[in-house]
């Protein structure tokens, strides 16, 4: 999520609306919760019910969700619903009681991770889970400074406000903090993971000569909010020189893990690297708040030694149950390869209308994870927000929601539930030409 771009391009704090209403809930929610709140879409949607990756409005029409990733599973999934409702109405109590759906859930989970990473705390939110994770790295590596990409998101502490330069505007990156350009593989073609290394050596050598030292590089492994990056190439060298010069490398997997990106589970899988620090949360629970951070038990050690962890609610019996849930309809409903079939037809078919119309620069992605780059001129790949800006809108009108992402907000994000069949696909595909079709050449 990228809010510098979405709220440029694809976001409104009050809307247009042509029914009273919806001006009346708008202008409730507006004098309530006031200007920090954003609406997507120009003329903002107001739902009230969902099944499967389909969404309904109050007047019952239906929508095709695209967008949407936390509820990965699908929207109110029977199952998921059914485990939450059974704990609920049995024990919901926190983690200095002893209980087993914590540990049952934790191997579980620790079972889809790489061996060495053997640990692992629960939090609320992908936020939380990467305010502890820079703690731990901070206490591991006696070292403060941390490397990120350009227009990165990680979260809304203050810790990782100070790491998300995506949020623009009023928030300050920290001094500790230094940037480098994601790995644009539309542009830098060939190049790309020699210039991402290029650029994180730099970041070292910066850290190191202003005296912070090199704590962790903490990447999306799918560079969600950069605008969707999914060369599998760039991580390992540049997580090798971050490990050479004394840091830790935190795979951020709030966007591509459990399953999203098709062939792994976890986007850094993709890329051939083990980290030592892993965030997660959105569609852990498939709507509930829960997030985690495993850990290598060598790096959480000094500061599990040190500090005493609690989260009154992270890691409760009832999330657990929820969580537990989804890690079971992603195997029953075989939804990894689904993402992987879908997806890839739902690239291919996008790429084919893409050959027709100049203003699509690039279709890329993995699984049911889709970049859609808008340019204004294809030989020289100049970004289109406004294009972008339109063809989102211009699809929520025809009741398919996506948004967008990138540093110039002119990347279309298409992230549907994993549960997004083939008819889904055609369906979308069907409302993409027709919206494309309307754009002025
Ligand atoms: N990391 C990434 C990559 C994210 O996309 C987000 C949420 N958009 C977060 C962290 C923060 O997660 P949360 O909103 O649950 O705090």
């Amino acid at each position: 999520m990228t809010f510098s771009n979405i709220m440029d391009s694809n976001s409104y704090s009050g809307g247009v609306s042509t029914d009273p209403e919806t001006d009346e809930l708008i202008q409730a929610r507006t004098h309530l919760l006031g200007p920090a709140y954003r609406l997507f879409y120009e003329r903002p949607v107001h739902l009230v019910r969902g099944t499967g990756s389909h969404l309904f409005d109050a007047d019952g029409a239906r929508y095709l969700d695209a967008y949407n990733n936390v509820v990965s599973v699908g929207h109110c999934h029977p199952h998921v619903v059914a485990a939450i409702t059974r704990q609920a109405q049995t024990l919901n109590t926190h983690t200095r009681y002893l209980h087993e759906g914590i540990v049952e859930y934790s191997q579980r989970l620790l079972d889809t991770l790489p061996g060495e990473v053997d640990q692992v705390m629960y939090a609320c939110t992908g936020s939380e889970a990467n305010d502890l994770a820079l703690r731990v790295a901070k206490m591991y590596t006696g070292a403060r400074g941390v490397i990120v990409t350009r227009d990165a998101y990680h979260g809304n502490t203050e810790a990782v406000t100070a790491i998300s330069p995506s949020l623009g505007g009023a928030t300050t990156i920290g001094p500790h903090v230094r940037t480098v350009t994601a790995p644009d593989s539309y542009r830098a073609g060939a190049e790309v993971a020699a210039r991402f290394l290029a650029d994180v050596n730099a970041a070292i050598a910066d850290l190191r000569a202003a005296g912070h030292g090199v704590s962790c590089l903490i990447v999306d492994t799918f560079f969600s909010s950069d605008g969707i990056y999914p060369d599998p190439s760039v991580l390992a060298p540049a997580v090798a020189a971050v490990r050479a010069a004394g840091g830790v490398f935190i795979a951020d997997e709030v966007q591509p893990g459990f399953g999203r990106t098709g062939e792994t589970m976890w986007g850094f899988t993709r890329h051939g690297v083990v980290p030592d620090l892993v965030t997660m949360g959105k569609p852990m629970a498939n709507g509930l708040p829960v997030a985690a951070m495993a850990a290598r038990s060598d790096v959480l050690e000094a500061f599990a030694r040190e500090v005493p962890y609690f989260n009154t609610f992270g890691g409760n019996p009832v999330s657990m149950a929820a969580a537990g849930a989804v890690l079971d309809v992603i195997a029953d409903e075989q939804l990894m390869a689904n993402a992987a079939r879908v997806g890839t037809a739902l690239r291919d078919e996008l790429a084919r209308l893409a050959a027709d119309h100049p203003r699509i620069g690039e279709v890329r992605g993995a699984g049911l994870y889709v970049g859609v780059e808008m340019v204004t001129d294809p030989d020289r790949k100049t970004p289109d927000r406004a294009g972008a800006h339109d063809l989102v809108n211009a699809m929520r009108e025809r009741r398919v929601l996506i948004s967008v992402c990138g540093a110039e907000g002119n990347v279309l994000k298409v992230r549907p539930p994993l549960v997004f069949s083939m008819d889904d696909a055609d369906w979308f595909c069907t409302e993409f030409a027709g919206a494309v079709a309307q754009l002025p050449v």
